[in-house]
């Protein structure tokens, strides 16, 4: 299977405003598409990522107002890390003390890693890589370029037991293990390269408690490919491996295959093309609200069902 790496990650987060108020003033993140949820429109789906929204930058909400949080634990994807220099861990350490988020340090594979959460309790990470990152990030005018974040670092998975996982992303899905840390029982996977933004983590916690899916939690993790033929020929393989693989689907910004792992997390596979700015500039992406073709005939009502969001 011809991985490129991560693509987005997709979760569900409560009140659209606080949470683009989050991504976008204290990360600096770049809100790159507003659309609804293609399941209900009466809700927003937004799109935080880089400039472009390079696949492996974009983080994606789906918002359930009102519902209970979920309860971060096994069979989840437990931690999202975007990727900072090095020598940015002073910068993000001041800046997460600034605004009054509460974070942990640790120190994972020679990196030093910023442990915080979303206002609904995301489990996010900053991993202060030493490896080389040229991926460019969003201008804010409060982050120096040098520090902003450069798109995802990697994934962490938990599981109670990991081998299953393990067993289909070396045999199916084409990544090999780099490096283990058997105090803490984490594995890194590398889907493609092994460079920041190609990077899973399993971590084994047979202990720990289970995960329960609500808000603040992880709905799936996507990974690329470049185009229909490789997303085909990954569908195949998936189906091979046993898994029970959706159609593939047009998501509009790329096209997407779904199947459950075998620990119980919704992987997806999603193509780089044809992107973000299908339908609408570069240049003022996320800035109007876009809808599929057979939502556009009650644009007016939809709008008037969504909360209007920061600048
Ligand atoms: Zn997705």
């Amino acid at each position: 299977m011809n991985l490129l790496g991560l693509h987005h990650i997709t979760a569900m987060a409560g009140d659209p405003v606080a949470n683009v108020a989050f991504y976008t003033r204290v990360l600096g993140l770049r809100l790159i598409k507003r659309t609804v949820n293609f399941d209900d429109p009466s809700t927003y789906h937004l799109y935080f990522g880089d400039t472009v929204g390079t696949p492996g930058s974009a983080l994606t909400f789906f918002y359930w107002a009102g519902q209970p949080r979920g309860r971060i634990g096994s069979d989840q994807v437990t931690a999202t890390a975007w990727s900072v220099p090095a020598a940015s861990l002073d910068f993000w350490t001041a800046r997460l003390t600034a605004h009054h988020l509460p974070f942990t340090t640790e120190a994972r594979f020679g990196d030093q890693v910023l442990r915080f959460a979303d206002p609904d309790g995301l489990g996010l990470e900053i991993v202060a890589t030493r490896e080389p990152d040229p991926r460019q990030p969003w201008s804010h005018p409060d982050i120096p370029i040098a520090h902003g974040l450069r798109g995802f670092h990697s994934v962490t998975l938990t599981h109670a037991a990991s081998a299953r996982t393990a067993a289909l992303l070396v045999s199916t899905m084409g990544a090999r293990e780099t490096t283990r840390d058997e105090t803490t029982r984490r594995a890194r996977y590398a889907l493609a390269q092994g460079v920041p933004g190609t990077c899973l983590d399993l971590l084994t916690l047979p202990d720990g408690p289970r995960g329960q899916p609500g808000l603040g939690t992880v709905h799936h993790v996507a990974f690329r490919v470049a185009d229909d033929e490789a997303e085909l020929a990954a569908r195949s393989e998936w189906q091979t491996a046993g898994l029970n693989v959706s159609p593939q689907m047009d998501r509009n910004y790329f096209h997407s295959i779904y199947a459950r792992e075998p620990g119980g997390i919704l992987f997806e596979i999603a193509t780089d093309t044809p992107g973000f700015a299908i339908d609408e500039p570069l240049e003022t992406l996320g800035t109007t609200l876009k809808l599929p073709a057979r939502y556009e005939p009650h644009r007016a009502a939809i709008e008037a069902t969504l909360p209007p969001l920061p600048a």
